[in-house]
């Protein structure tokens, strides 16, 4: 499978099974916490950069068979909405799988195109991304395309409000040193007061980032959701899922398919495919010594990452 990964357990999702509607680095944003990795194309625009044809075929072919699946989420590389052709798959999914919702994580860069909001209106639920209220501290966290500013990204997330009727989790990542400033934290409560998402989601930098950034405590976040009072916020924690069978045979290429996207610990490895963390243990040794992954420390925690990119 060459556009879609998983299913993967994700924190917010369940089982969620991902789509990848650009290649390795296309984002209109270039993170300091990005999981995926450096930006290597930085741009706003739209065009068909991966062919929907054959992405429509991947998720045909593979939910044909029924999988365990709680989501349809489109994420990945980049930014998912750069691809101008995501309603054509939109429109597949509902059409031919319409008992399965769909998710969108974005980063809100283009929701205040109308073209945008016109190919995701069906989706279930949005995950979009604020995590600045300023532009100083847009361009510190984000590093966005110099067109973008936080009055766009506004405009973008109060269209989606507006304009669709799937239900908004709005997250907010914070970084130490950069967005966790009182100031900061009281202009970003405010927008999500006026926003009035169905939940408010804080998060801090739990993976090895592309650029040296640093996490926020537990506590801290508990500090921020008591400054702000939205009533429906959550700080985001892992949890686990059931085991449960494995329905595709080869197990290496699974845990690859993972860790090339996103470094994981070998715990979430082990929840995302549903087998016993001592049969990961046994694999990642094998890929350690094949040299297809290798391991990175961040916290205290060992997470592995995969030297192939698509
Ligand atoms: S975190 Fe998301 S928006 Fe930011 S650079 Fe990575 S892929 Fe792009």
């Amino acid at each position: 499978m060459k556009y879609i990964f998983g299913p993967v357990y994700s924190r917010r999702l369940g089982l969620s099974l991902g789509v990848d509607l650009v290649p390795y680095k296309v984002c209109s944003m270039d993170c300091v916490y990005c999981e995926v990795g450096r930006t290597t194309v930085k741009t706003l625009e739209r065009k068909e950069y991966v062919p929907v044809k054959e992405v429509i075929k991947e998720l045909g072919d593979f939910l044909s068979a029924s999988p365990p699946v709680d989501f349809v989420t489109f994420s990945g590389y980049g930014e998912p909405t750069l691809n101008s052709k995501i309603g054509k798959v939109v429109k597949f999914l509902k059409g031919e799988i319409p008992d399965i919702p769909i998710a969108l994580i974005t980063n809100s860069s283009l929701l205040w195109q109308k073209d945008v909001l016109n190919d995701i209106r069906e989706m279930d639920l949005f995950l979009p991304s604020f995590d600045a209220a300023s532009d100083t501290v847009l361009k510190k966290i984000n590093r966005p395309v110099s067109a973008i500013s936080v009055e766009l990204l506004k405009k973008g997330l109060l269209n989606l409000k507006k304009e669709t009727e799937g239900k908004i989790w709005l997250e907010t990542l914070f970084v130490e040193g950069l967005n966790n400033n009182k100031d900061e934290i009281l202009k970003i409560g405010e927008f999500v007061h006026y926003l009035e998402p169905d939940r408010w989601q804080i998060n801090t930098v739990d993976r090895p980032p592309a650029y040296n950034s640093k996490p926020l405590s537990y506590e801290e976040l508990e500090k921020i959701k008591e400054m702000v009072k939205y009533p429906a916020t959550d700080i985001i924690v892992r949890k686990s899922t059931e085991n449960r069978s494995s329905f595709t045979s080869d197990f290496k290429r699974e845990i690859l398919d993972l860790v090339n996207r996103r470094p994981c610990p070998i715990k979430e490895i082990s929840d995302a495919l549903g087998v016993l963390q001592e049969d990961v243990e046994k694999a990642v040794e094998e890929l350690l010594r094949e040299g297809r992954v290798f391991k990175v420390k961040f916290g205290n925690v060992f997470y592995l990452k995969g030297k192939e990119k698509k």
